[in-house]
């Protein structure tokens, strides 16, 4: 099964579908634990406008943005989509009052073909969290030497500030 949904075949009979991956994950740019998985509904209401719903899991692993130690998470994407044929001019205006419902993304097309996969990779993107951290108490790294401070304390601190030791020098020259 090709990730495209026709408006003709919707016309026959509502769809709902496994989601899987058929090249649309960008696997160059977001290293994928698991899946994609999940499920796509959709149905035709009124001959140009099919409303798709769906929901969609996926582990990745993303660099932590302070250590870069990779971590894995899980996104999750509920979604809904009004895909409406034709250009957005064309459009009557009878949508006006439902666009304050921000939840519900509307495309427009301008052929009668849905493109699972890119909806899919779209809400991957929505769903990336905006800071990845391997933990919250992450030291990350030192901006000087680059050595990992969770693991590896560095010299680094020491010359720029006041070390008991040095406290200790400077009483015993007295
Ligand atoms: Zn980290
Ligand atoms: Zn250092």
């Amino acid at each position: 099964m090709a990730m495209k949904l026709l408006f003709n075949e919707l016309s026959q009979s509502d769809y709902s579908g496994r989601i899987h991956n058929d090249g649309w994950f960008p696997v160059a740019e977001i290293e994928l634990v698991e899946g994609p998985d999940g499920r796509i509904n959709a149905i035709l209401a009124g001959g140009d406008t099919v409303l798709v719903t769906g929901t969609m899991n996926c582990g990745v692993r993303l660099p932590c943005d302070r250590c870069c130690e990779p971590v894995n998470i899980d996104l999750i994407a509920e979604f809904s989509y009004e895909c409406i044929f034709g250009s957005e001019d064309i459009d009557d205006g009878r949508h006006e009052k439902e666009c304050r419902e921000e939840e519900l993304n509307r495309i427009y097309l301008e052929e009668p073909v849905i493109d699972i996969g890119a909806m899919c990779r779209e809400q991957l993107y929505l769903a990336l969290p905006s800071r990845v951290l391997c933990d919250e108490s992450c030291k990350g790294l030192c901006p000087r030497c680059g050595a990992d401070l969770n693991s590896d304390p560095c010299e680094c601190e020491s010359t720029t500030s006041a070390s008991p030791f040095s406290v200790l020098r400077q009483l015993s020259e007295r």
